[in-house]
């Protein structure tokens, strides 16, 4: 079998387990319905939080105004975002956690030790890394990470270019776009075109899903 024929497979072996993964079943007030993504192809792996309702309800990951928002960002439509030899989507937790005082809880603690590493690990062709909540930026970047999602993502320029951190996308957000307009006039063109960039590497020249 042709190396990428096998891990291929053994990403879809992989995905099957964590698609019927029950561990934390406990703690989840709707139960587990795993909500990830991905094809050993893609080359921009995003890491957001955690379902909400809405996208438990559906199966289908960033399809609230959060994603609308974010292919925004991305410049990318709809087929590209859902294509998963473009994007990996892999959020924090798998399953929608529930709701605590101030929104939805935080993703499930069992859920990145036990599948980021095995799913990540057969994403040999990603190049870009999104990292879209304060969970996924500790991951992720560890001790590069600044005091606060604000500072971290503001320091895009002298962290790891194959990582970038976001604020997560939410209309809950507004007030935080508002208050720093630094992160579209700076951070954004800078994030559009390390997309673009990890397309173009290798020979796929058009930047997919590239609204015109
Ligand atoms: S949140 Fe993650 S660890 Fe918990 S049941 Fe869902 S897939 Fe499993």
């Amino acid at each position: 079998m042709p190396q990428s024929s096998t891990t291929e497979h053994a990403l879809e072996q992989v995905l099957a387990a964590a698609r019927a993964c029950t561990l934390c079943a406990a703690h989840l007030p709707l139960g587990p319905r795993p909500v990830v993504r991905a094809h050993p192809a893609a080359r921009v792996l995003i890491v957001g939080q955690a379902p909400g309702t809405r996208v438990h309800a559906s199966g289908i990951p960033w399809d609230d105004p959060s994603g609308d928002r974010l292919r925004a960002w991305l410049e990318v439509d709809r087929d590209r975002f859902y294509d998963p030899r473009c994007f990996a989507i892999v959020p924090m937790g798998f399953c929608y956690p529930g709701r605590g005082k101030g929104g939805d809880l935080p993703p499930r603690p069992e859920c990145h030790p036990t599948w980021h590493g095995k799913i990540t690990a057969l994403l040999p062709e990603v190049r870009l890394t999104l990292l879209l909540s304060r969970y996924a930026i500790d991951a992720y970047l560890g001790p590069l990470a600044r005091g606060s999602v604000r500072e971290t993502v503001g320091a895009f320029a002298e962290l790891p270019t194959d990582r970038i951190a976001l604020p997560h996308p939410s209309p809950r957000n507004n007030r935080w776009l508002r208050e720093n307009p630094w992160f579209e006039a700076e951070v954004l063109p800078e994030l559009r075109r390390r997309v673009r960039a990890a397309f173009e590497a290798d020979g796929i020249s058009t930047p997919p899903g590239s609204e015109p």
